[in-house]
């Protein structure tokens, strides 16, 4: 049997993801939002959880850690960084670690901009990586710490992984950021038919994370703050790479 990928709504628009692991009855819970609809999933399929795996410190992705470690005795990782403000850890990790869970290898990846000390998780051997609020369908977290230099350093970073990794991101914003990025693009041919299966998602009430990262560099503006036709529509020429996407990131904040 081959590990599995379970795509997890909580509160209102956050999303958590559970791997399963059938040969070593293993099962990794990425971010916590609320401990009642992991424990569904898992009680629904008969699964153990073993790993709790934190992005951020935000309330969101983390209030649910406590309550599933003690139901469940998983262990709880997070960044060595911001244990201060983790929910109580029993591992930490420093960006650029591999961690062995489950049998998988787990790469942190450092990408700081929502948060300082926001991480990303890739699995290179599921080509899946858990990206929470940086990379995110159609779009980027917020930036509530970080610079703009830094959120769009996170996202080099991400988008230097294979093109077929698939992108498991931490909400279901994608209608509203497909809107927004009809604003910046709205020739875009990728980003038209991208927007048109997002709204026929929204009204099927589907969810439309994860998507592949080559879908999201095809149309997701966040992603081509770079590209000539891009800076050209928005006037900005000669501009600077990081200038370009400080100016789609203070639209987005606007729209
Ligand atoms: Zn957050
Ligand atoms: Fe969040």
């Amino acid at each position: 049997m081959t590990t599995e990928i379970i795509t997890l709504p909580c509160l209102s628009d956050n999303y958590a993801f559970l791997i399963h692991t059938p040969d070593s009855h293993q099962t990794i819970l990425i971010d916590a939002p609320e401990p009642a609809a992991v424990s569904r999933a898992l009680a629904r399929r008969d699964w153990r959880l073993t790993h709790i795996l934190l992005t951020h410190h935000h309330g969101d992705h983390t209030d649910g850690a406590a309550a599933l470690r003690a139901q469940s005795g998983a262990e709880v990782y997070g960044a060595e960084a911001d244990a201060h403000r983790l929910p109580r850890l029993d591992h930490t990790f420093t960006a650029g670690k591999t961690l062995r869970l489950a049998g998988h290898s787990c790469v942190i990846i450092d990408t700081p901009g929502h948060t300082i000390g926001h991480v990303a998780f890739h699995f290179p051997g599921l080509n899946a990586a858990f990206t929470a609020d940086s990379l995110m369908a159609l779009g980027c977290g917020r930036l509530f710490e970080g610079t703009a230099a830094q959120m769009l350093g996170s996202l080099r970073a991400l988008a230097a992984l294979p093109d077929d990794t698939i992108i498991y991101s931490g909400h279901e914003y994608t209608l509203t950021n497909a809107r927004f990025a009809l604003t910046i693009e709205p020739d875009n041919p990728a980003l038209i038919r991208r927007a048109q299966q997002t709204e026929q998602a929204a009204r099927d009430g589907r969810p439309t994370v994860p998507s592949p990262l080559a879908l999201e560099k095809a149309t997701n503006p966040f992603l081509r703050a770079h590209l000539p036709e891009v800076k050209a529509a928005l006037g900005m020429k000669n501009a600077p790479d990081v200038a370009v996407f400080a100016e789609i990131r203070a639209r987005k904040d606007r729209f």
